[in-house]
């Protein structure tokens, strides 16, 4: 090391004199028209083609074409730099349209959604204040009214889009931590004793909010739960009972529905009362099985939701919207007033105008619930619902198809989308490795996705369906690719 001072960086070599930047203004209207349609094109023509949901391209050769690229020279040229993306991007994609992909909660995406994507960030709105959105605040406070009123969560209801089930979460529980700091007259020294019940099967979310939130390690108690996964009531009586004698205070129970391995669904209306009569917070993350608010047969399987206080949903999961799209909703509007600071510049105590900023962890925020909007005003929520249906009844026969196979192992069937199973070598030898070497070289070959997860500490396999184009035939094909890899590995 030398103690020379830096030199001072050098600018950057330029091709040339710079371009200007071309912003969307009334004289480049039409050029943003063309390059747009020239994007979408492109786009169009992949999703027409692809022949698998990806090609198997690893980290290191894509490192190998984006590294060498250099940011301080411009293509200047639109469809120069889309050729350029096919190379780093579009070709090596993973699709989620593609029937053979199976693996992670992504949905392929409703038309109108995408027609509402092109359009919220072409005008750019955002939905902190009033007097920078206009009609979009009042459009997503329609939805958000919506909502609530398919939870049932009454006319007190309110809640806010936000960019996940991550950030709803974390929301939902900070709310959570200040009731509970109201309720027992204290401040932030309560926060050591505040502990949050969660199931076993739950969303590693949670911890993470509970981490953010200021609370102790041992703050999250992972509830056990029945041969369904679902969390058993008698078990959250009894750990509400050893936190209190402990000398711990129950800040929230956080019921899931649809937990993200198993789409199992905790006891909704039980676990509704007991938190009713322990006066515990009650957070329902619904952030993948929300889709069943809209679905023609299976709504029931919500019932009791209506007794949170607060609940998860992702629209960018079960109702078919592109990333992101997500809200937080509360049976109790003033419990919102936790997530309010004001500024003079932006939202001042006195002012009358609507805002959304004063509900919401984040300041600047995208107009998510146009998609929404146009979804459900092109296609109305029974086209949706129908189509989450269809897609629980492929997971229902996907299920079928695994249990009957004598190769695999498949663990209880889910009320959702998932299946969770594994190859199982005649001689059992192995079996954790042969199946993680399955899941990896069936990946690597570009013909099928699938998940995995850890239960009981061994190595099984997830199929999540949320794609209707996904046949039975699909899954058959994927299952003897599984048990040929997984087969050739265990020999
Ligand atoms: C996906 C998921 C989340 C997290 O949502 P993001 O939108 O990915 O942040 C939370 N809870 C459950 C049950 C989920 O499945």
């Amino acid at each position: 090391m030398t103690t020379q001072a830096h030199p001072v960086a050098a600018a950057p070599p330029r091709p040339g004199p710079a371009a200007r930047v071309d912003l969307l203004h009334a004289g480049s209207a039409e050029r943003y028209r063309r390059l747009v349609a020239a994007g979408v094109d492109r786009v169009a023509r992949r999703v027409a083609g692809v022949d698998g949901p990806c090609t198997g391209v690893g980290p290191d050769v894509l490192t190998r074409r984006i590294d060498p690229i250099d940011l301080d020279r411009p293509l200047g040229d639109p469809i120069a730099a889309l050729d350029e993306l096919e190379d780093v991007y579009l070709r090596d994609a993973v699709w989620f349209h593609h029937p053979r992909y199976l693996a992670h909660l992504n949905c392929p995406v409703a038309l109108p959604a995408l027609l509402g994507e092109a359009v919220l960030s072409a005008v750019n709105s955002s939905l902190d204040t009033w007097d920078q959105s206009g009609g979009a605040t009042l459009i997503e406070r329609r939805l958000i009214g919506w909502t609530a009123g398919r939870l049932g969560l009454g006319s007190t209801a309110d809640g806010v889009f936000t960019s996940g089930g991550s950030q709803s979460n974390l929301q939902a529980l900070l709310l959570a931590r200040e009731e509970a700091c109201a309720r027992h007259g204290a401040g932030r020294e309560l926060l050591p004793r505040l502990r949050v019940l969660v199931s076993a099967a739950g969303h590693f979310s949670v911890r993470k909010s509970a981490d953010l939130l200021g609370l102790a390690p041992e703050a999250v108690v992972a509830v056990p739960t029945d041969a369904g996964r679902r969390m058993r009531p008698e078990a959250v009586r009894r750990e509400l009972d050893r936190c209190r004698q402990a000398g711990g205070v129950p800040m929230a129970v956080v019921a899931t529905a649809g937990t993200t391995d198993f789409g199992s669904i905790d006891p909704l209306p039980e676990l509704a009362e007991l938190c009713a009569i322990d006066r515990v917070w009650l957070h329902v993350d619904a952030a993948y099985g929300c889709g069943l608010l809209v679905s023609p047969t299976r709504r029931h399987l919500l019932a009791g939701v209506e007794g949170a206080d607060s609940v998860t949903v992702d629209f960018h999961k079960s109702f078919f919207q592109p990333v992101s799209s997500s809200a937080v909703l509360v049976r109790d509007r003033r419990t919102l007033r936790h997530a309010t600071y004001h500024a003079d510049y932006l939202n001042p105590a006195r002012s009358t105008q609507p805002n959304q900023v004063d509900k919401s962890l984040q300041t600047t925020r995208r107009f998510d619930a146009l998609k929404l909007w146009l979804t459900l005003r092109v296609l109305g929520p029974d086209a949706v619902g129908a189509l989450f249906d269809e897609v629980l009844d492929r997971a229902a026969a996907a299920w079928s198809l695994v249990d009957a196979d004598p190769r695999f192992e498949a663990l209880a069937g889910s009320p959702l989308s998932t299946v969770v199973f594994r190859y199982l070598p005649v001689d059992r030898f192995r079996a954790d490795e042969a199946n993680r070497h399955a899941r990896a070289a069936l990946a690597a070959s570009g013909a099928a996705m699938v998940a995995a997860t850890v239960v009981d500490g061994r190595q099984f396999l997830k199929f999540t369906l949320l794609n209707p184009e996904t046949t039975v035939a699909d899954v058959g094909q994927v299952l003897d690719l599984i048990a040929a890899h997984a087969g050739g590995y265990a020999r």
